[in-house]
């Protein structure tokens, strides 16, 4: 929905909106995503196939043609020889200018269509006879439908016209980090000197480019570190502990804590001890044991007199949290609430009424935990579990449940620092990086779709051997429906393949009660093979469980795969992961397949599925409301690194500088950052 007052979305200021352009400095940052070569005329005659030049043409006729769709083709020639202009998408000012008659200058490369040589959506403009040429590169500029070249460039000139090109940083630093100044780097940028080189220009080390990436790397670390002393600010309840719930819930754990475990509790409690919010996110490999770091964190709040909260993304995940953690404290006197949507009315407002009044001490739900009418008698400690899954206000809403509440946030899908840093406003960050001992790891085999029987076979001698098995069914994105029926289809043939075993089926569509008794019986072995949509992807526990098959593997993502295969070797067996996928493959699956094929480690699978998808779509950049780097990149860690080291020091030294600097290049986006 349009937000009142916004322009329409295809007028002008729509199409500049959705560029994010609205200020002068807006547009003066906007810059070019390549440089294009006007300042040659080249013959028509002498084009060389494939390769971009520009051609001085007159127009001898056009026409739309409707066969075999709608299109407007322009027939053009110079003294050397003739072309034909294509548009598939054309607006009517296009067609206005190329009358016959008129003068042009066409860019684009001349292929042989259809109607003999032609050029496809060139660029073009047209020109006076005799009008002089570009003496240096012309910028392209990203855009969007509707918005040409011309226009877009002729605000960016303007508005460079206009701004004041102050420089944010002492000559002194641009100096010492060897760094061109600023607006000179711009100009450089929009209107590059004819002595420069294509290949120059376009190489990332460019210096102006330099500058551009340290100035967008050095706004986004000011911002998240003026977030994180603004957290500092805050006061909190500092939750002193007494150690007797959480020394005795170790004593009577069936393991020790793992090393990173150890660690990674003692960075949380000394947090919470602090008289300021915490903001962490627990890091750790599927199966890396963060439940029982939550409970302890948990336990700790209790023993300050504080209570704590643990939301999971999914029922069947909450629930196992639940049960697991009942039975964990119930021995220690603490009482522990379930709160889902699935609860009988009268059971949840029970439930709501004790919490409220401060009578139970933890509460342990899905979304049915931010419900308006829960509310915390005094919470001290707000968990989110898995919280990729959830929306920023989701993830914000449980803290603030409680008035100043300490948040830990738990995830299996492991974000490399940097983009963690980046995106998570200001986080600190605890890291499990080692597993229980006696886990031996998981194999991975990759099927072709038409040795299933070899598969059956596995599956069954694992089951007849004790152990238990998941098949996960194709994921069909188009259709719920349509995913149910293969997932009903699926246990069918399954049960019918293997008769002597007793097959289940759990799958999203079910009652949460349904799916909690499925869960149930295969916690309790009583189900040897779970048939499963991937409802049960991310936090499933049932560590006799040793096969994870999964159907056209092809089909899911890096993170699904790796998350679904976390949900084997859990136990002392020797487990393995079977992906059963279909041809022919695409290239992105491929490549898919061979990271999940050769990594085991969760981090290494995590970079590699950064790098396929790109930050936006990994992290769900539209999700965190962050702005991606237009032009730096995180990963470059000396550039990362020195913006930092700067931003902590300007701020201290020169806030004055640090607001200008941010003004320019987060204008009214630094909100968004403070998720
Ligand atoms: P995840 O990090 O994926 O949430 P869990 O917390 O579900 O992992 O733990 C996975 C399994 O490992 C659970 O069965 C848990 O009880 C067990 N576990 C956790 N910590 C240890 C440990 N230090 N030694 C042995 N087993 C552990
Ligand atoms: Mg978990």
């Amino acid at each position: 929905m349009a937000e009142p007052g916004a322009p329409a979305a295809n007028s002008l200021a729509g199409r500049l909106a959705r560029l994010g352009l609205k200020t002068d400095a807006d547009f003066v940052l906007h810059l070019p995503l390549r440089y294009e070569d006007e300042t040659r005329i080249t013959a028509l005659a002498d084009a060389r196939p494939g390769i971009a030049a520009q051609f001085e043409v007159e127009v001898v006729d056009s026409e739309i043609a409707y066969r075999p769709r709608r299109q407007l083709i322009a027939r053009v020639r110079d003294a050397s020889g003739a072309v034909a202009l294509r548009f598939l998408n054309f607006y009517p000012s296009q067609q206005k200018v190329l009358q016959a008659g008129a003068r042009l200058r066409v860019f684009g490369e001349i292929n042989h269509g259809f109607l003999g040589p032609e050029i496809i959506h060139p660029r073009f403009h047209p020109v006076a006879a005799g009008e002089g040429l570009p003496e240096g590169l012309t910028p392209v500029y990203p855009t969007t439908a509707g918005l040409g070249q011309a226009t877009l460039r002729r605000l960016i000139d303007k508005a460079l016209a206009r701004y004041e090109f102050s420089d944010t940083l002492p000559a002194e630093l641009l100096q010492r980090l060897d760094l061109p100044e600023f607006g000179a780097a711009l100009r450089f940028l929009h209107a590059p000197p004819p002595e420069i080189s294509q290949a120059a220009l376009e190489s990332r080390d460019f210096p102006a480019w330099r500058r551009m990436q340290f100035d967008e790397l050095l706004a986004q670390q000011l911002s998240l570190r003026r977030a994180y002393l603004a957290r500092r600010a805050r006061g909190a309840p500092p939750l002193k502990a007494t150690a007797r719930l959480t020394d005795a819930l170790l004593k009577s754990l069936p393991f020790r804590l793992t090393g990173a475990q150890h660690r990674a509790w003692r960075e949380i409690a000394a947090d919470l001890a602090q008289p300021h919010p915490m903001q962490r996110l627990l890091q750790g490999d599927v199966g890396s044991g963060k439940t029982i770091v939550a409970a302890l964190a948990m336990l700790h709040a209790v023993e300050a007199g504080h209570q704590a909260a643990l939301m999971a993304p999914t029922e069947i995940l909450a629930e196992q949290h639940y049960r697991k953690l009942a039975a964990w404290l119930a021995p220690l006197g603490v009482e522990v609430a379930w709160l889902s949507g699935s609860l009988k009315k009268k059971d949840k407002d029970a439930a709501i009424a004790k919490v409220g009044a401060g009578e139970t001490p933890i509460a342990i739900g899905t979304h049915a935990l931010i419900e308006d009418k829960v509310e915390f008698a005094r919470l001290g400690l707000a968990i989110v579990d898995e919280q990729h899954r959830f929306g920023v206000r989701q993830r914000l809403a449980l803290k603030d449940k409680g008035q100043f509440a300490h948040q830990l946030a738990m995830s299996a899908t492991p974000i490399p620092r940097t983009l963690a840093m980046s995106y998570y406003a200001d986080l600190d960050v605890s890291v499990l990086d080692e597993l229980p001992p006696g886990r031996s790891p998981v194999t991975t085999k990759l099927v072709a779709e038409g040795r299933r029987d070899e598969v059956l076979k596995r599956v069954y001698d694992a089951c007849r051997a004790g152990r238990q098995a998941y098949w996960v069914c194709p994921l069909i994105d188009e259709s719920e429906s349509l995913q149910l029926k293969t997932a009903e289809e699926t246990f069918a043939r399954l049960a019918a393949d293997l008769p002597d075993l007793k097959v289940g089926l759990v799958h999203g569509r079910l009652k949460a009660a349904e799916k909690a008794a499925v869960m149930a019986a295969f916690v309790a072995s009583e189900i040897q093979v779970l048939v499963a949509t991937t409802v049960i992807e991310v936090g499933v526990d049932v560590p006799n469980a040793s096969l994870m098959v999964i159907e056209h593997a092809e089909r899911f993502g890096l993170a699904q795969l790796h998350q679904l295969r976390g949900r084997v070797g859990r136990g002392a067996a020797q487990s393995a992961c079977i992906l059963i996928y279909a041809r022919p493959l695409g290239e992105t699956a491929r490549a898919r397949l061979k990271v999940i094929y050769e990594t085991a480690d969760g981090f290494a699978i995590a970079r590699e599925d950064l790098r396929l998808r790109g930050p936006g779509e990994f992290i769900g950049a539209r999700q965190s409301g962050m702005p991606l780097l237009r032009y730096a990149d995180l990963e470059d860690t000396v550039l990362v690194d020195q913006a930092r080291a700067i931003a902590e020091d300007m701020l201290l030294s020169d806030p004055d500088r640090a607001d200008a600097h941010l003004k320019r290049w987060l204008g009214g986006r630094e909100e968004l950052l403070k998720a």
